[in-house]
């Protein structure tokens, strides 16, 4: 029963988010794109619905189990404490971002998982269709992560439907080319991490593109000095230095993507 609500609000979450930043970046853009809108959502939502077709059905239903599983059995460090439901709610999103912080910053660290990575880094443009486009090995690789993290914190069915709805949420609103007013971004810069700041983070600048790591919250990279604020926006170029012909780029390219050569 839980599986069943459970994709169907992923499902009309991901899509009615999607859909909501889409129109707001086609009324208030940030600036206009590069290349062509159009040929960029055909190949992002086609790895898009690729990914989910063949993984997130799979994986999906292993994290509602785990999750399930942990909470039957009384098993991780949450069910060992005594605590309110919305403590143990906060803890699981703060714990939850904080590993998937260490994750990007591996991915960008270590040779082998930049590889998968690149293909998210590679859009010449950066706008809401950016927030999925994955490559199915860095999701397959995360998806066992994540699994493990849950069975080891303990964390609810609740904790874990609540912290994927944020980060569809945040992810979707920082990577959209929407024009946000610099009063809310400003605040929203304090605790959260704004589309200004993650622009940063997908610049071809290597040394900016290796920060700014944060999903949900701005304050990991705060804290551990990864955070890049002082960049001038409308000087930064989206994608990876190597790959800059939008013809080069098509789905199939992407697929293949981190089997072919190195680059930085
Ligand atoms: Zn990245």
């Amino acid at each position: 029963m839980f599986d069943i609500s459970e994709s169907l609000i992923r499902f009309l979450l991901f899509w009615g988010v999607l859909l909501f930043f889409l129109s707001l970046e086609l009324l208030v853009p940030y600036r206009p794109g590069s290349v062509s809108k159009v040929k960029r959502w055909i190949n992002n939502l086609a790895l898009t619905l690729f990914n989910s077709i063949l993984l997130n059905l799979i994986f999906s239903a292993a994290i509602v189990f785990t999750a399930t599983y942990v909470q039957t059995h009384k098993m991780g460090v949450l069910n060992m404490v005594a605590a309110p439901m919305w403590l143990k709610i906060l803890v699981t999103i703060a714990f939850m971002d904080f590993m998937l912080y260490v994750w990007h910053l591996l991915n960008h660290e270590m040779p082998l998982l930049w590889r998968f990575h690149r293909v998210h880094h590679s859009d010449l443009n950066m706008d809401v269709s950016s927030a999925t486009r994955f490559h199915i090995g860095e999701l397959a690789i995360s998806a066992v992560i994540k699994i493990s993290l849950i069975f080891f914190l303990g964390a609810s069915p609740m904790g874990v439907l609540i912290f994927e709805s944020v980060l569809v949420l945040c992810a979707q609103f920082h990577h959209s080319s929407l024009k946000v007013p610099k009063s809310f971004e400003t605040l929203w810069w304090i605790l959260f991490v704004p589309p200004s700041m993650h622009r940063i983070h997908h610049s071809v600048k290597i040394k900016e593109r290796n920060s700014n790591y944060g999903t949900i919250f701005s304050l990991w990279d705060r804290i551990l000095g990864t955070l890049i604020t002082n960049v001038d926006q409308n000087e930064i170029r989206i994608g990876v230095g190597a790959y800059q012909k939008p013809d080069k780029l098509n789905f199939h390219q992407l697929l293949v993507m981190p089997f072919t050569r190195p680059v930085r």
